[in-house]
Order: structure tokens, then C-alpha cells, then sequence
């Protein structure tokens, strides 16, 4: 088991620029010190690397790039009412995208059968050349993509389990047959996509999987939509990777959602995907996105990560 973070992780502080935001560098020490009371539940921690360019450029246009690492050269500046770069955030955020590079070269090398990226800024919402939603590059599409390009996959499975819709992953990887990408998150929230009938577009139709979910939904309505609707298609894809986007904002005490999984929902989640990586013999790397209470989140965490390495 494989954990990967950085330290640059916590030089990219959205509150200077938006006070009070909640995606912030104590979400990371929260976690941290919870693993740290249990010796880390017994995963290997290695230092996240930078993404390279031409990582980076798998998923995300040059003036992508640019622009990020311009305003963060230039001291920073908030992108949207959400959104913010500081001066290190380029960094943080090339650290992020390299850990999911990391994580996923090293679990097809057969290093580990497991991984979870512990790092920031989060990814999923960033679309090709559009930051939003706290996210500058979309971690978990770079590291997709960078599996397909660069270690010759022909067909990785995309869960997001973030309370948000994973919008950039999913406009990343519409028109594409070789990464089946679903997204359980509820409704009528941030970022307003992700609607039922949206399953991809031209060749990449019917490798787009969104439920949509009320208000309120608990642990059964996750983890049967995970089973009934998302699994079977999953199995049939025949993946030779598994990447969660982990956000953990769906925990009944979130402040920015409405869902109530507790943080054992998300060990039941996790196991459930193991279980299944198991039976197809694939590794599974977990991202973290979302998860704003910070002590649901650090309990979140280690379930999910008890669960995987289970
Ligand atoms: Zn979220």
C-alpha cells in the first residue's frame, strides 16, 4: 500500500485570497494526524514528484499550463468566486498531478495493489482549459490518460464517489471508449452537470455513467447504485486499472453538501471496489478530492484506506 504526498501541499492556501475557504491545508493535517495515531495503518509513504509537462499536456491545453503558472509566478489571484492560486500553487498543484502519475506507475509495476494520493490542490472539476471548483489540473485524468499514453493501457474505470459531479473527468474523457468514467453525486449542487442522460458523446457513448442523487441519500442508495448500476458495466469494460476520485464531502456533517454517509460508508464503499479490482486482478489507486468537515474527513480517510488495504 502506497501513499503518496508532498509538502508543497500545504503552501496552496485558498484563504489568502478567500477567506475562510474551506479547502485548505488543515484538511490535510487533519488527515495526517489521524494516520499518524495509527502508524499510518501500515502504508509505505513515499514523496509526490512534479508532473511533467507533457503529463500535464495529456489532458490540459499548453495555455493551460501557462496561465496557471503565470498568475501563481505573479503572486496569485483568485480565478472564480471558488477558486484561487496563490504563489505556490503551481507547485502544489504540480505535485498533485505528479502523484497521481506516481501512484499509478508504480501500482502497474506491481510495486503495490493499492494507492491513495494525499494531496492538493483537489482535481476532478478542472476541465481541459478551465480551473474551477477549487481544482487547477485534473489529477486522476492525468494520471488516466498518462496510463492509456504512456504505459500502454487500453482500458482504465474512473469512480468518483465526490458528493460534486466530476465535470472536467467527465469532458476529459467524453468522447473516449477507453476510460469508463462514473460519478455518484447529488444533484442540483455544484457543479450542476452531470445529469442521468449524459453518457458520453460519439465513440465515447455509454462510457459516461452519472447518478444523480437526492438530498439526503444514505449509505444504502450509495452503495446499491455502486453494485446494481455502476459495477456491472464496470465488469463488463474489463478494466486493467482502478482510479477513485475520493472526495469525502458526501458525509452527513459536510458543510457544502446534503448527502449522510457516515465515515464507515466510505471503508463500505472502498471494500466494494477492492473486492471487485480483486476479481478482475487490477491494482486500485484512490485521489482525494472533496471533504470539508475535517474530522469526518480524517475518519472518512481511514476507512477507505483500512478498507483497501484490507
Ligand atoms: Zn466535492
Amino acid at each position: 500500500m502506497l501513499y503518496f504526498s508532498h509538502p508543497s501541499s500545504l503552501e496552496h492556501d485558498p484563504r489568502q485570497g478567500l477567506p475562510g475557504h474551506p479547502e485548505n491545508p488543515e484538511r490535510l493535517r487533519a488527515i495526517e494526524a489521524a494516520l499518524g495515531e495509527r502508524g499510518w495503518l501500515g502504508w509505505e509513504r513515499r514523496e509526490a514528484p512534479a508532473a511533467s509537462e507533457e503529463e500535464l499536456l495529456l489532458v490540459h491545453p499548453r495555455s493551460h499550463l501557462e496561465a496557471i503558472q503565470e498568475l501563481s509566478r505573479g503572486g496569485g489571484g483568485a480565478i472564480d468566486a471558488d477558486t484561487f492560486v496563490g504563489a505556490r500553487s503551481y507547485e502544489a498543484a504540480l505535485h498533485a498531478a505528479g502523484g497521481a502519475c506516481a501512484m499509478t506507475r508504480a501500482l502497474m509495476a506491481n510495486e503495490a495493489e493499492v494507492g491513495f494520493c494525499a494531496l492538493r490542490p483537489p482535481g476532478h472539476h478542472a476541465e481541459p482549459a478551465r480551473a474551477m471548483g477549487f481544482c487547477l489540473f485534473d489529477n486522476v485524468a492525468v494520471a488516466a490518460a498518462l496510463a492509456i499514453a504512456e504505459l500502454g493501457l487500453e482500458r482504465v474505470f474512473i469512480l468518483d464517489w465526490d458528493v460534486h459531479h466530476g465535470n472536467g473527468t467527465a469532458e476529459i474523457f467524453r468522447h473516449r471508449d477507453d476510460v469508463l468514467f462514473a460519478s455518484i453525486h447529488q444533484g442540483g449542487i455544484f457543479p450542476g452537470t452531470g445529469a442521468r442522460e449524459d453518457t458520453g458523446s460519439g465513440r465515447g457513448k455509454g462510457y459516461t455513467i452519472n447518478l444523480p442523487l437526492p438530498a439526503g441519500s444514505e449509505e444504502e442508495l450509495w452503495v446499491s447504485l455502486l453494485e446494481r448500476e455502476v459495477l456491472p458495466v464496470a465488469a463488463r469494460f474489463q478494466p486493467q486499472l482502478v482510479l477513485i476520485s475520493a472526495g469525502f464531502d458526501a458525509h452527513r456533517d459536510d458543510p457544502l453538501a446534503e448527502c449522510r454517509l457516515e465515515a464507515e460508508s466510505f471503508g463500505r464503499l472502498a471494500s466494494i471496489v477492492k473486492k471487485a479490482a480483486d476479481r478482475w486482478h487490477v491494482p486500485v489507486g484512490a485521489v482525494l478530492e472533496g471533504g470539508y468537515d475535517l474530522s469526518a474527513l480524517a475518519a472518512s480517510t481511514m476507512t477507505t484506506m483500512a478498507a483497501l488495504a484490507d
